[in-house]
């Protein structure tokens, strides 16, 4: 008996944490936090497998390192602390620096107030459960063989995801007497290449089950856009702004986007598109994040293996809140490329905003995803529609807002699939069944609606967070 259950929501993009349980061994597939609640609310459910006594974690799969799919891990362990964790070997090095940092900005954000909630973790607890961490490399399959129940052989092996740094998708073989099984857990996914690491490599089936993402599957737009005009029209903008003696803020997440524009600036630099002494100002865990990125560049697919973040020039950020303000105002252009990309408050992208809004020779440019309410979102809407004169920022100093002078764009850098490209994977790796999870409704209705249109021999479910799925 084959068992599927989602602890975490997966009608929305919030933590990540699939169980399967393969004939008595207990694979947890991710082990998340929702990005956008703090404490206990955002963990997924793992007393949900207390109901089912037989039921615990032997082994963890991390997709990648997105807090969204790591973020619960040291909870988890404190439910089930005998699993063992498996990843890619970039995954690991990157956990080793985020998990710590998680629990160090918990702590950190509860002091200040900032946040309700006590921390989840302590720093300590992360870093111990480094010592239950196994990394691999891809197309590499290892056993998980020591389930406390174990009743079937079962093997696993990663393939590159695209994604981003470390991110796979992960194959089960699992053998019980006659019966084999296949299993094949998407994780985030990018088919296409980024500026840095080539588009995902996954196998062919038929598989059995495939646990897929459907993060785009109701963004329409997503399919009609090029990566090349987006790069295209950001080169623009970007040459407009410093021809005006103006800087550019591209608020990106630390890891991933933040890399990826660094090398498309640099490459832009290379083929003197902007100038080569045009200083880009980079910033804290970010920095630490692309040293993970140059150390493994020859153990994780790169288009270019010689290609270093680090050797693109980069200016670190004053810390001092007079001298950035004297970068900002003066008139030497810049590129700030800063955490957080939705402009959270108490930010480094948050607190240049708020000094280049009232400016017109500035541009903020946004890369990635913006959840709609976060403080990018209202200004992205505010400069588009125009429809308000002034934007509340930051209510708690400037209650009555500030007028928006400079530019506001947004671009589609996507590190996921549009949703044709997902039923590109649909068609590969051929699944009997296929569990939709991280998706709105929205977008796993879509995705759901045309798998059964254009495979129909695919039984297609939608999980319910809580409610178990016999899947074979
Ligand atoms: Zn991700
Ligand atoms: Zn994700």
């Amino acid at each position: 008996m084959f068992h599927y259950i989602a602890l975490g929501s997966t009608s929305e993009i919030s933590g990540s944490a699939h169980y399967l349980n393969l004939a008595g061994t207990g694979i947890l597939l991710d082990s998340g936090q929702d990005p956008n609640i703090d404490g206990v609310a955002g963990l997924p459910d793992f007393n949900l497998l207390e109901k089912h006594p037989d039921w615990g974690v032997d082994y963890a799969i991390l997709s990648h390192a997105h807090h969204d799919h790591i973020g619960s891990l040291p909870v988890m362990l404190r439910h089930f602390p005998h699993a063992r964790i498996h990843m890619t070997q970039p995954t690991r090095l990157l956990l080793d620096f985020l998990l710590p940092e998680s629990a160090r900005l918990q702590k950190k954000r509860f002091k200040e107030g900032v946040n309700a909630h006590p921390p989840m973790f302590t720093e300590e607890q992360a870093e111990l459960a480094a010592y239950l961490y196994r990394s691999w490399p891809l197309e590499t399959p290892f056993d998980l063989n020591e389930g406390v129940r174990a009743q079937a052989s079962i093997q696993a092996t990663f393939y590159h995801a695209g994604h981003t740094l470390g991110a796979v998708g992960t194959l089960l073989e699992v053998e019980q007497g006659e019966q084999a099984f296949r299993a094949f857990y998407s994780g985030d996914l990018s088919l296409r290449a980024q500026a840095i690491q080539p588009g995902a490599d996954f196998p062919k089936g038929p598989v059995d089950v495939l646990i897929l993402e459907s993060t785009l599957g109701a963004d329409p737009t997503a399919e009609l856009t090029t990566r090349k005009r987006e790069e295209d029209r950001l080169l623009e903008g970007i040459q407009k702004t410093i021809k005006r003696k103006g800087s550019v803020l591209i608020p990106a997440f630390a890891l991933g986007r933040s890399q990826e524009m660094i090398a498309l600036i640099g490459r832009w630099k290379k083929q003197k598109k902007l100038p080569e002494d045009l200083p880009i100002y980079t910033a804290g865990a970010q920095r630490a994040i692309s040293d993970i990125y140059d150390r493994t560049r020859f153990i994780s697919p790169r288009i270019d293996e010689k290609f270093e973040v680090f050797k693109i020039e980069q200016k670190r950020l004053p810390k001092s809140k007079a001298k950035l303000d004297h970068l900002i105002s003066g008139e030497e252009p810049g590129i700030f490329i800063v955490g957080s990309g939705m402009l959270f408050e108490r930010t480094l992208s948050h607190r240049i905003a708020l000094k280049m809004i009232g400016d017109p020779r500035h541009s903020i440019f946004f890369v990635g995803y913006v959840k709609p309410d976060c403080p990018g979102a209202v200004l992205l809407e505010a400069a588009q529609n125009r429809t308000t004169e002034k934007v509340a920022l930051d209510p708690l100093h400037q209650p009555e807002g500030m007028t928006i002078a400079c530019t506001v764009e947004r671009f589609r850098f996507s590190g996921h699939s549009n949703r044709r490209e997902l039923l590109q994977v649909v068609e590969k790796l051929q699944p009997r069944k296929v569990l939709l999870v991280h998706g709105e409704d929205e977008a796993r209705i879509w995705m759901a609606d045309n798998i059964r249109y254009f495979y129909p021999d695919t039984e297609v479910i939608l999980p319910t967070q809580g409610v178990p799925v016999l899947v074979a």
